[in-house]
């Protein structure tokens, strides 16, 4: 199998990565630039940061804070209209996961024809590029500023779609810790344990390659190490460093392997409940590792010993049992509930669309790409391991 691998132009990372946009901007020669953010950071003033620093590089900026989280085919086709009212020649994302989706996904569609399913798991290739997108994320994270990725979700299907196209890819990501410093403790779980299984899913994915893997191993290793003192002392930069560094690494490593099965359920958990992502995935964590371990037992054990969960001299087996107990604890430490008790859960909800849910997940296409493939017998059995 060939195997590419394929990263934004630049990815700038550190403590002031941010301050650096008007060189980007200059450096790309763009002259009218719609920034796509949500309402609170519309509020908080960092919109507002990036309008003047844009002005700086001598770039006029309009604000377009109308994506919510996990966006919607609608919140795309308002930012086309903004796109297109302000004559914008580049997008400025800026936020968590759904804001940088959001402009991935407008920057296509203004350029395309068609309904964005079409692009559904890669299964169309997007023939035209859009405008250039500059990444700056703010939560650690969904690595979207590193991805071929966008998340939109078709409220009519109750379904999230996962765009992926290498036109998805922004053009600059900043990777700026500082802009993830103020997130408040749970939110800094989901994302951190979003970006924990980014490493392990792209690890034991069947497309995992030999650029990808340092990379997934990478992203397992800087979680392991940071993510619990970001969540117990939120004031820590070194831990918010590492969990940005950790966001991106893990980011580029599935953009250009893949995800799996905990994706494939995650999505129509996120599309049914309105669940956050990261505490979606986190629900379905240890129970999809156990199922999975079979087919990928070295390299489960290897994240593992990444993890520093079980000594070098343990057994591959013995390593794996470990990991899914590490797993199960790093979710209690965290505060991650069980699935019942997510809000917005009902039983009688849950059994009137599992069926579904797994039928969606396997439609995705990121459970085709698990160390174990399911059916969908063994999918609404692993909801109700979750539950
Ligand atoms: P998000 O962008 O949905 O943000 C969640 C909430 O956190 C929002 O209210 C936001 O305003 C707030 N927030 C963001 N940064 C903050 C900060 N620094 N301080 C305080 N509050 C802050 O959250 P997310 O988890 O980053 O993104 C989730 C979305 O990303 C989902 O739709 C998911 O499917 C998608 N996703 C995409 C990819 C990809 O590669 N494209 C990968 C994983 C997930």
């Amino acid at each position: 199998m060939v195997a590419e691998f394929a990263v934004p132009g630049v990815v700038a990372t550190g403590a002031g990565a941010f301050a650096a946009l008007p060189d980007h901007a200059r450096r790309h020669g763009v002259r009218r630039v719609l920034i796509v953010t949500d309402p609170f950071f519309a509020d908080n003033g960092l919109a507002d940061r990036a309008v003047a620093l844009l002005a700086a590089a001598g770039a006029t900026a309009a604000v377009f804070a109308g994506v919510r989280p996990d966006p919607t085919t609608a919140n795309v086709a308002d930012g086309v209209a903004a796109l297109r009212a302000h004559g914008a020649d580049a997008l400025v994302a800026l936020g968590g996961g759904s804001p940088m989706d959001c402009a991935k996904a407008i920057a296509v569609q203004a350029a395309n024809p068609g309904p964005l399913r079409r692009y559904m798991g890669g299964r169309e290739p997007i023939s035209r590029p859009g405008v250039p997108v500059i990444a700056v994320p703010t939560t650690a994270g969904t690595g979207s500023e590193a991805t071929n990725v966008a998340v939109i979700t078709d409220p009519d299907r109750d379904e999230k779609m996962m765009l992926k196209d290498r036109f998805l890819l922004p053009a600059v990501a900043l990777v700026d810790p500082e802009l993830s410093a103020g997130m408040p403790p749970a939110l800094t779980a989901h994302v951190g344990v979003d970006t924990l299984t980014h490493g392990i899913e792209a690890f034991v994915s069947r497309r995992a390659a030999p650029l990808t893997d340092p990379l997934a191993l990478g992203c397992v290793a800087l979680v392991a190490r940071h993510l619990e003192t970001a969540f117990f002392e939120p004031g820590n930069m070194a831990a918010r460093a590492g969990m940005a560094a950790a966001a991106t690494q893990g980011g580029i490593a599935f953009s250009n392997s893949s995800v799996a099965l905990i994706h494939g359920m995650s999505r129509p958990i996120g599309a049914v409940f309105h669940v956050p992502h990261g505490l979606s995935n986190a629900v379905l964590l240890p129970a999809v590792t156990r199922f999975s371990l079979p087919g990928a037992v070295a390299r489960y054990a290897e994240i593992a010993r990444t993890m520093r969960l079980t000594g070098p001299g343990a057994s591959d087996e013995a390593a794996c049992l470990a990991l899914v107990a590490g797993l199960e604890t790093l979710n209690t430490r965290l505060g991650i509930p069980r699935l019942r008790d997510c809000p917005g859960v009902t039983r009688a909800r849950f059994g009137e669309m599992v069926g579904k849910m797994a039928a969606d997940a396997l439609a995705s296409g990121s459970p085709a790409h698990n160390p174990v493939v399911p059916t969908a017998g063994d999918i609404v059995g692993l909801y109700e391991a979750a539950w």
